[in-house]
């Protein structure tokens, strides 16, 4: 069984995003890029279901800048055995990039794909979702398990009211929650190796699709800043505080 995982270049999660200065969006110049937390999940429980027989073939797939090669490499480095980078002049949102999965999903035929449940750049959490729509396939988002059989899938979700679990045939998509597993590092002869296997280049145009963004960004600020906490002496003065606020009567 073949598994798609989509993989983002995304800025690190340990950087602070700095506001550019017009106000027009996040600086991504000269900062820390890594793969999205959530696709490396969606990588590492691609590989532990290959490693237990369920799988024999993860592709993973990035569409952006052609550094997002070096997401893709890293992806290899974990243990995906093939990678496919669409490059894109233009910033890709989250339908275009389901309509070129939906694509590449033809061309390959997987039985499963495996996304992060948002990329935590814009943190849309749309494109899973898109590309079921667009498929007509069952989607279980938010997994925090994934028990594969022949021809279905049983994923457990987090909701409100505690666990959901629900089974679906294949093919089908399935959206990593941050519980789902904890990912491996690449050890450096994986790192040595996956500079070997195959990564294919093509463009968002060869496969026919418009990306051109449908959203258009008015201002970007930074959150206002917290004011200065005050320590007080008791219940009391704290009661009395909020009453003076009008948050207390
Ligand atoms: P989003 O809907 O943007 O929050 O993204 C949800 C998931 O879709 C991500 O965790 C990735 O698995 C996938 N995804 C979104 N954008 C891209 C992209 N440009 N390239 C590859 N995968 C993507």
């Amino acid at each position: 069984m073949k598994v798609l995982v989509p993989v983002k270049r995304v800025l690190d999660y340990n950087v602070k995003p700095r506001v550019k200065a017009d106000g027009s969006g996040v600086d991504l110049a000269n900062v820390k890029m890594s793969m999205n937390p959530f696709d490396e999940i969606a990588v590492e429980e691609a590989i532990r279901l290959k490693e237990k027989g369920a799988v024999t073939e993860i592709v993973v797939v990035s569409i952006g800048e052609p550094k997002a090669q070096d997401t893709l490499r890293t992806a290899l480095a974990m243990g995906a055995d093939r990678a496919i980078l669409v490059t894109s002049d233009t910033k890709v949102e989250p339908l275009g990039v389901a309509k070129l999965l939906a694509k590449i999903v033809e061309e390959e035929q997987p039985q499963l794909v495996i996304l992060g449940k948002q990329a935590i750049d814009d943190d849309n959490n749309q494109t899973g979702q898109m590309l079921a729509g667009l498929l007509g396939w069952g989607q279980g988002t938010f997994a925090s398990k994934v028990e594969l059989a022949a021809d279905s899938v049983t994923v457990t979700r987090e909701v409100d009211g505690g666990l959901e679990t629900d089974t679906f045939r294949l093919p089908a998509i399935v959206t990593t929650d941050l519980r789902l597993n904890e990912p491996r590092y690449a050890s450096l002869p994986n790192i040595m190796k996956a500079k070997s296997k195959p990564l294919a280049t093509k463009t968002a145009a060869d496969f026919g699709i418009d990306v051109t963004p449908r959203l258009t960004v008015v201002s970007v600020a930074e959150p206002a800043k917290r004011m200065a906490g005050v320590k007080v002496a008791d219940v009391d003065e704290l009661v009395n505080r909020l009453k003076s606020m009008g948050i207390a009567k």
